[in-house]
């Protein structure tokens, strides 16, 4: 019988050769302190004094929080190792007898004691343990023992220092290998010091923890089997037996952390539904014909049901919240028009808040060209107008002859007063702080609220950052849309490539060419959009017409500018990410973007959404700074790879996770420790149906046995979601 020291002792409970009788690990414990709740860090084994900053670092604060620091992954060693698979400077398990032993004192009073060990199917490993005497008279010739341990070499044979032991009793089976976690570390902390710390507490204090999640739930949150309770669960993600009870208790965490954020998310979308009712628009079924009549072209499938999805929302006196998603290109606008037309069929007023001018002023001219010869007085209210016009026009805002406002931020502020807002439509979400979203809806009664983004973020992520948001796809592209190409240009290539321009130009079409930033910055090596200009003018793009638009014009010459793109005046547009936005230029099928390895993919692929908008096949090539081939780096490969918005998003997901998707900051995403929204996207799906569920049923979750739950929604989501006010 081994009987080591206690910290010894944890480690092998959590490693693969801890099967002593249960008899002894009592009197092992028992020799310890016991940890209660609010026992200081110093005191636990593994940390003591010394290392109570370290565990701090790792977010551990009280005892109770080692419970929650759970393993990143498990090592699955095989049970024994051979002789033979022996590798130097690894970790494994040898069983074997003890053949030899040996103890020598050096001359500075350093003892060491050896064991050697016969290893089962040949060759021999020898243990040694220094400083510690005592180990001697645990083993004896003839004892069969398992030794884990990185594997040295002595030159003569295999040599494990300080290796883990268990010592089987004659006729005693062989223990089958157990996983042994790993858990996230910092410097200054290795994994015995965690696994000692975790496994006293958890010796401790598990039963003291309380169980968040009700049996009806445990029991509905997956399919095939229950979830494991809360102290079973903690015991088996720290020293399971198997790493099936590893993954079961994982699942069981992974679920409660997706499911305390969802029902967080459930409990906004149920208030803004329910805080104050919202006007009744109904689309009766002529109205619905005669706005589906007003579009040019015939619509695509998912359009169809995202404006069926608008028609039922708006037809109910709950406030609309839904979310249009759908790649560049897909036709979001088209769900925007419809809802707004709705909207002033039943004499409401409707708002389209977009996030720059250029844009706002496309939608404004759209929808009067679309609205032509009908009675719709549509309005546009952005930041240049002129004082009178603004005075004059926030008047009829008010007083309801305005049916239709477009505009911008400008829209947000206190002055414009409604007469009757019904809808209000934010295009391009992402390029808008979830704050102002708010602040849109809560200074007014509740109109229905529709958002269009073409951040084509994944499902998983929509879900938790949109969560209280119903969501619409447009995944299909409107028909008859020619292919674009993406080329990853070097500079070697360039001139020929601007040879390519200019024809494509001499053949009718016109062409994009993009820049990160207005001016030059030799130092950082990038070229400015106004050098760019200049050296294009003057030589391979020379005697084209080509114009300079970048963010820092005024609203007026910017207009003007586009305004001479888009009526096809202007051949070649230089310009910076200004054009990322919702642009929409048939003729254009032509872009140039430089230094492109400066800008996020999502960024790189709205760009490239500039030029699939009509039957011409599009080409795009991307030229990364001078010295740099496009093709080494990730994200530009990623972008040549596929056209399609939402794979690009999950390989964005993939390659930078979600805290930086697709180069907008996604303010919106929790602080997330065991669940992963790409990998455990199903987890999340099943988490948000039963959050959905309970809190209809429970919308302030003040049912007794949601209790726990609901302090968990406060404690880590009430600012997130604004619920400090839920009582
Ligand atoms: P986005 O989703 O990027 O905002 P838009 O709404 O601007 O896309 O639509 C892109 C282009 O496709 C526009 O020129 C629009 O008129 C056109 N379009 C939209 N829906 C259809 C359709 N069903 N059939 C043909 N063209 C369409
Ligand atoms: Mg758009």
């Amino acid at each position: 019988m081994s009987s080591i020291d206690p910290l010894q002792k944890s480690i092998n409970r959590l490693g693969s050769q801890s099967h002593l009788p249960a008899g002894s690990e009592k009197s092992a414990l028992q020799s310890t302190s016991p940890i209660e709740v609010g026992t200081p860090l110093q005191y636990i084994p593994g940390i003591g004094p010394q290392r109570v900053e370290l565990f701090h670092r790792l977010g551990v604060r009280r005892a109770t929080d080692l419970l929650f620091l759970f393993p990143r992954s498990y090592q699955d060693i095989a049970p024994y190792q051979s002789i033979t698979e022996l590798e130097l400077g690894f970790r494994a398990s040898v069983i074997g007898q003890v053949v030899d032993m040996d103890q020598r004192v050096s001359f500075e009073g350093r003892s060491s004691v050896g064991v050697l060990l016969a290893v089962d199917g040949g060759g021999y490993v020898r243990c040694v343990w220094y400083n510690q005497p005592f180990r001697r008279q645990q083993f004896s010739n003839g004892m069969r023992v398992i030794a884990t341990g990185i594997a040295k070499s002595t030159g003569i044979s295999f040599e494990m220092r300080h290796p883990e032991t268990t010592i089987l009793a004659p006729g005693q089976p062989l223990p089958e290998a157990k996983p042994i976690p790993v858990y996230p570390l910092t410097e200054g902390i290795q994994q015995r010091h965690v696994a000692s710390a975790v496994a006293a507490v958890l010796e401790h204090l598990t039963d003291s923890i309380e169980e968040a999640l009700p049996d009806s739930i445990r029991l509905s949150a997956n399919s095939t089997k229950p979830l494991l309770g809360i102290g079973q669960s903690l015991r088996a993600i720290h020293q399971p037996n198997t790493i099936e009870e590893a993954n079961e208790a994982r699942y069981r965490f992974i679920f409660q952390e997706l499911f305390v954020y969802q029902l967080a998310l459930a409990m906004r979308r149920h208030r803004l539904k329910h805080e104050k009712p919202a006007p009744k628009i109904l689309a009766t079924p002529m109205i619905h014909a005669r706005i589906l009549k007003r579009f040019a072209f015939e619509l695509t499938r998912d359009q169809l049901q995202a404006i069926e999805d608008v028609r039922n929302d708006m037809a109910q006196d709950v406030p609309m919240n839904r979310l249009i998603q759908g790649d560049v290109g897909s036709g979001k606008t088209v769900i925007a028009q419809y809802a707004m037309l709705n909207a002033v069929a039943s004499k409401q007023q409707a708002a389209l808040m977009a996030p720059t001018e250029l844009l706002a002023r496309q939608h404004f001219t759209r929808l009067r060209k679309q609205l032509a010869g009908s009675q719709v007085m549509i309005e546009l209210l952005v930041g240049s107008i002129t004082q009178r016009e603004r005075t004059e026009l926030l008047q009829r805002i008010a007083i309801g002859t305005v049916d239709l406002v477009v505009g911008t931020q400008a829209l947000l502020s206190e002055q414009v007063q409604f007469e009757s807002l019904g809808l209000v439509v934010i295009d391009e979400q992402h390029k808008f702080g979830v704050r102002q979203r708010a602040n849109l809806r809560e200074s007014r009664m509740v109109p229905h609220y529709l958002v269009l983004s073409a951040t084509p973020i994944p499902r998983t992520i929509a879900m938790t950052i949109f969560g209280d948001l119903d969501i619409s796809v447009l995944r299909d592209k409107p028909p008859g849309r020619a292919m674009v190409h993406t080329y990853l240009g070097s500079t070697a290539q360039q001139n020929k490539w601007w040879e390519f321009v200019v024809k494509q130009v001499l053949s009718g079409r016109q062409a994009y060419v993009v820049t990160p930033r207005v001016e030059s910055d030799p130092e950082a090596e990038v070229v400015g959009a106004e050098q760019v200009y200049r050296q294009l003018m003057e030589g391979p793009l020379a005697g084209l017409r080509i114009e300079l638009l970048h963010g820092r014009m005024d609203g007026n010459e910017k207009q003007a500018k586009l305004d001479a793109f888009t009526a096809g005046h202007t051949q070649v547009l230089v310009a910076t990410t200004v054009v990322e936005v919702g642009i929409d230029v048939p003729n254009a099928t032509v872009m140039t973007i430089l230094d492109a390895d400066r800008m996020g993919l999502a960024q790189l692929h709205q760009l490239r959404g500039r030029i699939s908008r009509g039957s011409f096949p599009g080409y795009v090539c991307v030229f990364a700074k001078p010295g740099v081939a496009p093709e080494e780096n990730a994200r530009l490969s990623v972008l040549a790879s596929t056209d399609d918005g939402f794979r690009l998003a999950e390989q964005d997901l993939q390659m930078r996770g979600p805290g930086d998707l697709l180069g907008t900051k996604q303010v919106g995403l929790p602080p997330l420790r065991i669940a992963d929204l790409v990998r455990d996207a199903d987890v999340l799906i099943q988490a948000r149906g039963l959050a959905q569920k309970i809190v209809e049923q429970d919308p302030n979750l003040d049912m007794a046995e949601h209790a726990i739950l609901k302090r968990q929604v406060r404690q880590r989501h009430g600012a997130v979601v604004s619920l400090g006010d839920v009582g």
